[in-house]
């Protein structure tokens, strides 16, 4: 076949959310596909990875990174099978780590950008999981800014997701004690199973006094995924020199105005202050240098030896991607949120 006798499924940004995201904020259509020129290749997307940050992207509101326009396909990463390739380093049938957003088939420039992937190795999927962006922001994330000691309390929200679970199995590799929070029993279970010391629901009623009981001697380590309620619940549990790494706010994501008051600045402050917190945020990629090469050395040892487990949850076709990704701001995903845009043959 050529490139030319494909069809490109694309999502684009048609209206940004106010609130939830939903249908209407989303245009699916279908074009043609390009021939690649010369040091460019065709890729098929085998999985779409969904993350909270696209939330941010939708939005027009001054961030670190610039939003998605209004028109344009939405971003995200992928893990792709090249189809035809007129770049030297790649070839028809290798799987890459890609960047090509909501859509089935992208005619990108080959490079270094493309990390190539061996499905011997680690299932494909993992590239934008476990053994990618999300596992490396827990592993940069906890270790260069939390530093958990042996017999210290890690405490991490969102637990059954991708940086969560690493959260949490990391800090039991480092000898520290972790208190997983999750929405819903099925989530808390998991959270046993994968070790955790302690597993709450952070929808029980008595959440906050499970919260007292799970931690006696206090929280060392609070690695931020969520904001709101728990971390209403966390601020009077920190203990003196406790360290907070601001990964992400979900909670907040579809916030359209600021929360009610009472202002919680001068309790907040106080807190930092007679506690002496270290509370620090980050963007996963400012610690690319230090950390990736150990992360990756690591994590695959770590899945190796049953230290690390992770789950994924895969919904099936491009066209599911809005709802999905809708529900994973308000935990209806359990585990690494992916859509699998064509079959995965490599798939055990
Ligand atoms: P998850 O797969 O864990 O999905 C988000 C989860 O957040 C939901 O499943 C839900 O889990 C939980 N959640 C949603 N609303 C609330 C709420 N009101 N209170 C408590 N929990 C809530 O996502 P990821 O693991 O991919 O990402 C986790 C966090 O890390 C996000 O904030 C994300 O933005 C951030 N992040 C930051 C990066 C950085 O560089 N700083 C890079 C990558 C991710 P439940 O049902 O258990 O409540």
């Amino acid at each position: 076949m050529n490139a030319t006798d494909y069809q490109n499924t694309r999502i684009l940004l048609s209206s940004r959310p106010e609130g939830e995201p939903i249908a209407k904020n989303f245009h699916i259509e279908t074009i043609d596909v390009q021939e690649p020129a010369e040091g460019e290749v065709l890729l098929r997307t085998i999985y779409l990875s969904l993350d909270p940050y696209m939330r941010g992207r939708m939005s027009s509101a001054k961030s670190y990174a610039a939003p998605v326009e209004i028109g344009d396909v939405m971003e995200g990463g992928t893990v792709s099978e090249v189809v035809e390739s007129r770049h030297p380093d790649f070839a028809a049938g290798n799987f890459v780590l890609s960047h090509c957003g909501w859509q089935s088939y992208a005619v990108v420039p080959g490079g270094r950008h493309l990390r190539k992937l061996d499905p011997g190795s680690a299932p494909i999927s993992t590239a934008v999981g476990v053994l990618g962006m999300p596992g490396f922001t827990a592993y940069a994330g906890l270790l260069a800014i939390g530093n958990p000691q042996q017999g210290e309390t890690v405490a991490v929200a969102a637990a059954t997701g991708p940086v969560g679970s690493m959260v949490g199995q990391l800090a039991r590799i480092k000898g520290a004690n972790a208190i997983g929070i999750a929405g819903g029993a099925d989530k808390v279970a998991f959270l046993r199973e994968l070790g955790f010391d302690e597993a709450l629901d952070h929808r029980s009623p008595d959440f906050k006094a499970q919260l007292k009981d799970a931690a006696p001697k206090g929280i060392d380590v609070y690695f931020e995924n969520v904001g709101g309620a728990v971390w209403d619940a966390i601020l009077p549990r920190l203990n003196t020199y406790a360290r907070v790494p601001v990964c992400g706010l979900v909670a907040h994501y579809n916030d359209t105005q600021m929360p009610a008051g009472p202002d919680q600045m001068s309790k907040l402050m106080r807190n930092i202050l007679t506690k002496s917190l270290t509370i620090r945020g980050f963007i996963q990629n400012e610690f690319v240098k230090d950390y990736y090469k150990t992360f990756q050395q690591d994590v695959a040892g770590w899945i190796a030896s049953g230290q690390i487990k992770y789950r994924e949850d895969i919904v099936t076709g491009l066209d599911n991607a809005p709802e999905a990704f809708a529900g994973l701001l308000t935990g209806k995903n359990f585990g690494k949120l992916l859509v699998e845009v064509a079959p995965d043959s490599t798939r055990v």
